[in-house]
């Protein structure tokens, strides 16, 4: 039988080959790592984590993703096994050791008799005589092969510039300047009203930070210079050029807040920071991502009141997100239209997180698999997180075709609405607050998700 080639030995690319293994399918696996590296990534083993070591939530009745993992777990995911073997305690969370993880990872899939391994880069369109191959070669996908793929679709581009924003030390923050609030004591999820950090400005610190803002030197990306930024991921260095006052109406809006220690005095602008982690130890600055270089982070976010002894673990950058414009390029069964021998898993698709990436990879090893043994297979209905994802990567949730394709995590707005069913009463006969009402209805959909999936599984 001939081989189905994966091509990316990353978090998609690993469970794609598990899963057509485990189907019966022979696998090639083609990873470049370590012969070439990304700017990612640090080490040659499989599905490495190339930034945090979260699978985020794992609470399947309410949290999205939690579902997700719940359906990965029944579909007998690699991954998920993985993951709850090298678990460290993260709260609610999903947290694994990333270095045992991704030895575990490798270690399976190594010893699966079906699937071989080869350390190579694919450098351009695979050869024509490979029938079945998945492409999970993620958002560093090497630029010689999304060069190819470019060039193949036809679109005008392939990569984005994804921002991500600094993180700081709790402990670090001086809390007899900063207060707690969420905007208009808004509550949160778990019932919190007060869920954000927050650090006040005056006028002058404010022009101030603009001008040390727009002086700062920058990161240079010379390659990328004609290479678009995400819609809702500005650095704020980029907003700040389109107007002084433009961080003042954006992240830094001072609406909606009250400094608790000093309730009369109306802050000019306001710095947000939100939890990063389980513990609660870091918090990330709220639309503060950045190309500002290393040094001039530091310099110029201490500036902010409350952050002046701030310690950082870990600061902001730009990292390059390749992603296809898949509603438009690819069918159900994740194939390219123009080519169908070619189908994509992962980041590439345009899901964003590793979970979800693995996801779609977990998909698109069983989609191959069965096209190869000539089985029938469809993915699984758009009720279940896993179909949900295909329905966002392949338009089907859309009358025709999307202006803008963004990549996107997991949530329960991509399943479609469950309110009929909705209880408005507790068991006690309460009528039920709206949280509690929203707790509901996720736990009806993370129900029917599960029903769902097993009947698709069966
Ligand atoms: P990857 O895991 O990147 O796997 C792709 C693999 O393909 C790599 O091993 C690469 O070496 C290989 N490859 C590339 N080109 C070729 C080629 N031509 N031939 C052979 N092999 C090739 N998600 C989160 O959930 N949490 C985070 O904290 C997070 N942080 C991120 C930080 C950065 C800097 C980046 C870039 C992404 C981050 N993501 C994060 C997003 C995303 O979840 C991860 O990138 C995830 O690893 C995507 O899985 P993947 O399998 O699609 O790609």
């Amino acid at each position: 039988q001939k081989p189905i080639h994966v091509i990316g030995g990353g978090l998609a690319g690993s469970e794609a080959a598990w899963q057509a293994a485990q189907a019966g399918a022979p696998v090639i696996l083609h990873e470049m790592r370590p012969i070439r590296g990304t700017d990612a990534h640090q080490t040659d083993g499989l599905a490495e984590m190339v930034c945090s070591n979260s699978f985020r939530s794992d609470d399947w009745e309410h949290n999205a993703v939690g579902l997700l993992h719940a359906e990965m777990r029944r579909l007998d995911s690699v991954i998920m096994a993985a993951a709850d073997l090298s678990q460290v305690p993260a709260g609610g969370a999903l947290a694994v050791d990333r270095d045992g993880f991704s030895a575990e990872v490798t270690r399976r899939i190594e010893a699966h008799p079906l699937i071989t391994i080869a350390r190579e880069e694919i450098a351009g369109l695979p050869p024509a005589d490979w029938d079945s191959v998945i492409v999970a070669t993620g958002p560093l996908t090497s630029p010689a092969l999304a060069q190819a793929i470019l060039d193949l679709t036809g679109e005008g581009q392939l990569a984005f510039f994804d921002a991500i924003a600094p993180i700081i030390h709790l402990d670090s923050i001086d809390m007899s300047v900063a207060w707690r609030q969420s905007r208009y004591d808004k509550e949160g999820p778990g019932g919190d009203a007060a869920a954000y950090i927050n650090c006040p400005m005056d006028k002058a610190q404010y022009e101030a930070f603009i001008d040390a803002l727009m002086a700062g030197p920058k990161s240079e990306f010379k390659e990328w210079e004609n290479v678009p930024y995400f819609d809702g991921c500005l650095p704020i260095e980029v907003m700040a050029e389109r107007g002084r006052e433009t961080l003042r109406h954006g992240p830094m809006k001072p609406v909606g807040l009250t400094n608790a220690h000093n309730p009369t005095e109306k802050a000019y602008a306001i710095v947000q920071l939100r939890q990063d982690n389980a513990l609660g130890t870091l918090w990330n600055m709220v639309g503060f991502q950045t190309k500002l270089k290393h040094g001039a982070q530091t310099e110029v976010f201490r500036t902010i009141p409350g952050l002046q002894d701030a310690q950082f673990a870990r600061l902001g950058g730009l990292h390059r997100n390749t992603f296809l414009n898949s509603p438009r390029l690819l069918d159900r069964q994740l194939r390219l239209k123009v080519q169908p021998r070619l189908r994509f898993a992962g980041q590439v698709t345009g899901v964003e997180g590793y979970v979800e990436s693995a996801g779609i990879g977990l998909l698109a090893g069983r989609l191959a698999a069965a096209e190869r043994l000539g089985q029938a297979l469809e993915a699984p209905p758009a009720t279940t997180a896993l179909g949900a994802l295909v329905n966002h990567i392949t338009g089907g949730h859309l009358e025709g075709q999307p202006a803008s394709f963004q990549p996107m995590n997991i949530n329960y707005g991509l399943l479609p609405p469950i309110e009929d069913a909705t209880p408005k009463k507790a068991d006690d006969g309460r009528r039920l607050k709206p949280a509690e009402r929203g707790r509901a209805r996720k736990r009806l959909a993370s129900l029917r998700a599960l029903d769902d999936l097993d009947a698709w599984r069966g």
